[in-house]
């Protein structure tokens, strides 16, 4: 995988985790946090970590932000802060801007200053868990549309040594099981022969009615 540059500017609880993930990864990350004390903790955990003010352009500049394949805004909760620094960026030409939002107002404010992506960390967290407690076996989902979704669904006990021919979930409950995660490696496109065992997990595509009439089969 090719190694991209990430400037991350605000360490805070989001953009200290994001930057420590990026590392993980395998990226080299820039932190910026006018917090002495933030800086300290992070120093060996990033590539570089600096003190400074993210809304000082000469400073952005002096540090080669345009350079940067991304820059990510993770100042949340100072508006203001997040908005001029956003726009630093926009204006010094980085790649790609990704900032983080705490109100539906501010998010659609960076999008005006054109952002490439608006992160509402807390809201998209909230509306996730909420998916999971209602749903034991789901385990993650992408919203393609308004009615139409992929999730991941653990196999629960009723569907383990049941094959795809058996279930028949396209015809009974019209949804696709495009996936299927199993100890072995991820099978794609699984065939009707193939059989769902214990700890594997299905990836399916449908609308939201499809997938909750499979799950409610489920439970
Ligand atoms: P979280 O909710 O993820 O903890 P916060 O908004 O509380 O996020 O934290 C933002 C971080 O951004 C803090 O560590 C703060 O010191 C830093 N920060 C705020 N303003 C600036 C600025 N102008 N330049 C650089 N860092 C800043």
């Amino acid at each position: 995988m090719k190694t991209d540059q990430f400037a991350v500017i605000g360490l805070g609880r989001f953009g200290s985790s994001l930057a420590k993930e990026l590392m993980s990864l395998g990226h080299e990350v820039l932190g910026i946090d006018k917090d002495e004390e933030v800086i300290d903790n992070m120093n060996r955990k990033l590539t570089h970590a600096v003190v400074a003010d993210a809304t000082d352009v000469e400073t952005l500049r002096s540090l080669g932000i345009r350079n940067f394949d991304c820059g990510v805004v993770a100042i949340g909760d100072d508006i203001q802060t997040s908005i001029l620094t956003t726009i630093q960026l926009k204006e010094l030409g980085v790649k790609k801007v990704v900032a983080k939002a705490i109100t539906e107002l501010h998010g659609r404010v960076l999008e005006r200053i054109g952002v490439d992506r608006v992160i509402f960390p807390e809201r998209d967290m909230g509306i996730r868990v909420a998916h999971q407690l209602v749903s034991p076996n789901l385990l993650d989902y992408i919203e393609l549309s308004k009615d139409y979704t992929i999730v991941e669904l653990s196999v629960p006990r009723c569907l383990h040594g049941i094959s795809l021919q058996d279930l028949s979930p396209r015809s009974r409950f019209g949804c696709s099981i495009v996936a299927i995660h199993k100890k072995t490696g991820v099978v794609v496109v699984p065939t009707a022969e193939q059989v769902l065992e214990e700890n594997d997990i299905m990836v399916i595509i449908g609308s939201n009615a499809q997938i909750e009439l499979f799950e409610e089969e489920l439970t």
